[in-house]
């Protein structure tokens, strides 16, 4: 589809491609790699321009490899530190392009400090202490190495999808190859209020469960298992969630806490 957009575009009027990595309100990620190819197909210059806010650190992403111009991420998600510290990974061609924009712009410039970068600097005062955070955060990621955190979040991912399947509800992402590593959108059924089982799982357990957004409040319930995750804290949260299951009176058709486990023992 967005090949035969851009093909249509003979005026290249659409200057960039925007796609999100990992989308979080419904836990379904993208193929960058193919938007990448469908631009190329086209021979379109539109710039490709990727959020992986939620996916950096979390799901496989190749900056470089998959030919992304602008890949913005944060501290936030998968790199396990407070909010604070905004990413811009950018390739020569956003650079030029850039340079060349006659939107005016000041915060979201890049020219400053792409000059103080030089010299490891920044133009105005950086979080000082998120960039110890930020470097203890990648400390631990090259100590447990990436395809190590990769494997754990595809691990954590499928036996939260099988306890899913276990309680007879269904996930957001249909589509398999789309399943993202980092968090699993759960759709409650006809006659269920998602907000309402997250309320309990509040309440009773102090679990914070994930919202649904937009058209999909009260609709689904979301499921978080990015970076500072592992077994236990996976296990602790489906038991939350079978658990608060019985405050409303649902009776899933078998225990995803025991299929999770099964999976990950
Ligand atoms: C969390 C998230 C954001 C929001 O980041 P902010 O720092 O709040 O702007 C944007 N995109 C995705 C995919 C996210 O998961």
């Amino acid at each position: 589809m967005i090949e035969e957009r851009l093909r249509k575009d003979t005026q290249h009027e659409i200057k960039a491609v925007c796609v999100v990595h990992n989308e979080t309100s419904t836990g379904m990620t993208s193929n960058i790699a193919a938007v990448r190819k469908a631009i190329d197909a086209a021979k379109h210059p539109a710039l490709l321009l990727v959020d992986s806010v939620s996916g950096l650190g979390s799901a496989d992403y190749e900056h470089d490899k998959w030919g992304a111009d602008v890949t913005v991420s944060g501290s936030q998600k998968g790199l396990m530190l407070p909010p604070g510290i905004g990413f811009n990974a950018l390739s020569p061609k956003a650079i030029e392009a850039s340079k060349h924009s006659k939107i005016p712009k000041a915060y979201l410039a890049w020219d400053e400090i792409l000059e103080s970068n030089k010299t490891g600097y920044w133009p105005t005062t950086p979080s000082t202490n998120l960039m110890y955070g930020l470097h203890e955060a990648i400390d631990m990621m090259q100590t447990e190495g990436l395809d190590t955190i990769f494997a754990r979040h595809q691990r954590l991912a499928e036996a939260c999808r099988r306890a899913v399947a276990a309680w007879d509800l269904e996930n957001q992402c249909l589509d398999p190859n789309a399943y993202s590593p980092v968090l699993t959108a759960i759709v409650v059924p006809e006659g269920m209020d998602a907000d309402v089982l997250r309320k309990h799982a509040l309440e009773k357990f102090n679990l914070s469960l994930g919202i649904g957004l937009g058209k999909l409040k009260g609709k689904i319930f979301r499921i978080g298992h990015l970076g500072d995750c592992n077994e236990l804290s996976l296990m602790a949260t489906l038991s939350g969630v079978e658990m608060s299951f019985g405050s409303i009176g649902y009776k899933p058709k078998a225990s995803g806490v025991v299929v999770a486990q099964e999976h990950l023992k």
